[in-house]
């Protein structure tokens, strides 16, 4: 059966307070990441990797629910989630 590509990387857009990259090369589509979520930001990817796997990615749509509590990046046995967070202007102040 013929397999769609996927691209090297999903991003999840920054709306939320945070946001990920998976690295599908690296992903070996293990599910760990799906189900540690508890916002339920990411799902499978509609095609596989180079290595064969159905790698993980951000649900299309959901992107701005990751709020960066870093558990999926911790539960990736191969480094394969990036979280980053957005900064916060908790005060701002003009002279
Ligand atoms: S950082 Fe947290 S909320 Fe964001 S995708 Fe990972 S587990 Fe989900
Ligand atoms: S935990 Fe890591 S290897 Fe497993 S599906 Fe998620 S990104 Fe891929």
């Amino acid at each position: 059966m013929a397999s769609k590509g996927v691209t090297a990387l999903s991003v999840s857009v920054q709306t939320g307070s945070g946001y990920i990259v998976i690295d599908a090369e690296k992903c070996k589509g293990c599910n760990l990441c799906l189900h540690a979520c508890p916002k339920g930001v990411i799902g499978p990817a509609a095609g596989i990797n180079r290595m064969g796997y159905t790698p993980a990615e951000v649900i299309p749509g959901k992107e701005g629910e990751c709020t960066g509590c870093t558990v999926c990046a911790i539960m990736c046995p191969d480094t394969a989630v990036a979280v980053y967070r957005h900064d916060r202007v908790l005060s701002h102040s003009t002279l």
